[in-house]
């Protein structure tokens, strides 16, 4: 992935001198500092009007976060939920996907941000898994940003890991485009961390997914934390329909169960390109040469635009398939996709949001 290396780090009072300034610190000598009383006020943010959302990646915010961390996935209407909860350590991301939702989610809000009151992060976390130490949660921390693309100059991963690494009923998904892996590797994981790659064709990844990792170098990154001791997961999400894309789709899911052991993988989410018509707008703007804004999509019933549906059966039927032949016995499921969907692609469905939970839960060991 390519290097960050931002305009300055704006630090709030009360952020200093913790654990993330100072590797902060240490990672980006060159950059300036400048601090501020309270980072939502501070100037600066998203200040280019001809793309604010692309300048507000510029510049580094380090503050506290005053609202809850640990909140359920908020999923979408009417498609079959996986009972994920999140963590939100971070928000926006130094890469810039053309077709990604933070666009349009962070619009109003777009400064990149990390938040320093980790105490406060693993204290909440601590209080609702030990309240409810009969239920195994699930918990990703890329929802707002990207688990991993900061980790080389905020050390967040490192910081947090050990603490959730101890707990029996957590299981803790970084989800990346990144190969920034290597504060990780010294750690003991003892089950408890997937590591999940966003997958996709280095024609995709060339076209739409810039400043991220190729996809050699996430490949390489996975093989490296597996053998340091975590599971990994793969998600090939949000595919996208072009002429041939079977060729380089197969192409891809050979070449990453030839380079991981696909037996220990914990699982493998497939989904189609989602967007809505506002993130269109702003793609538009932003992307204009963008493929992604060529293909014909419907509106489905949660108001997002997806492929049609006939074609997104046939998609995920040809991505099992391949799958199949790759890794037979891996575990697939389709993320934000209909009931109808799930039927036509595996032949059922799972009868509640707990359930398909439950089982990406128990696959994990
Ligand atoms: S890596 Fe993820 S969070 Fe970052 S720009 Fe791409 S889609 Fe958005």
């Amino acid at each position: 992935m390519q290097n960050f290396q931002p305009e300055e780090v704006i630090v709030e009072d009360g952020s200093k001198g913790g654990p993330i300034y100072q590797n902060l610190r240490r990672a980006l000598p060159q950059v300036p500092f400048r601090f501020v009383d309270n980072i939502a006020s501070a100037n600066g943010i998203a200040n280019d009007s001809r793309d604010s959302f692309g300048s507000a990646k510029k510049k580094l915010y380090l503050g506290k976060h005053k609202g809850e961390f640990l909140k359920k996935c908020p999923g979408s209407e009417g498609q079959v939920c996986c009972n994920y909860f999140v963590i939100n350590f971070a928000s926006n991301c130094p890469m810039d996907c053309s077709y990604c939702y933070l666009q349009e989610y962070l619009a109003d809000n777009a400064a990149l941000k990390v938040f320093s009151n980790v105490g406060d992060l693993i204290d909440e976390a601590d209080a609702a898994l030990k309240k409810h130490r009969g239920v195994f949660f699930r918990i990703g921390t890329g929802e707002i940003t990207d688990s991993l693309a900061l980790e080389p100059y905020t050390g967040m991963v490192r910081e947090i890991l050990p603490y959730f690494a101890e707990q029996p009923n957590v299981l803790l998904e970084l989800k990346t485009k990144s190969d920034c892996v290597d504060t990780l590797l010294d750690l003991d994981p003892k089950g408890r961390v997937v590591v999940g790659w966003s997958m996709n064709p280095q024609r995709v990844i060339d076209a739409d997914e810039h400043a991220t990792a190729s996809l050699t170098a996430r490949l390489t990154a996975a093989r490296r934390v597996q053998d340091a001791g975590y599971r990994l997961g793969f998600h090939f999400d949000p595919m996208i329909e072009y002429p041939d894309w079977e060729i380089d789709y197969r192409a891809m899911v050979e070449q990453t169960f030839a380079t991981v052991d696909w037996r220990k993988l914990s699982w493998v989410s497939l989904g189609v390109l989602r967007d809505t018509p506002g993130l269109k707008r702003t793609m538009r703007e932003r992307f204009p040469r963008s493929q992604l804004l060529t293909g014909e999509q419907v509106l489905c019933p949660d108001g997002k635009l997806r492929y049609y549906q006939p074609l997104r059966v046939a998609m995920y039927r040809q991505m099992v398939g391949w799958i199949r032949q790759a890794a037979p016995t891996v575990k697939i499921y389709l993320c934000m996709e209909s009931r109808e969907v799930w039927e036509q692609v595996f032949g059922y469905a799972p009868s509640c949001e707990k359930e398909l939970g439950n089982q990406l839960g128990n696959l994990a060991f």
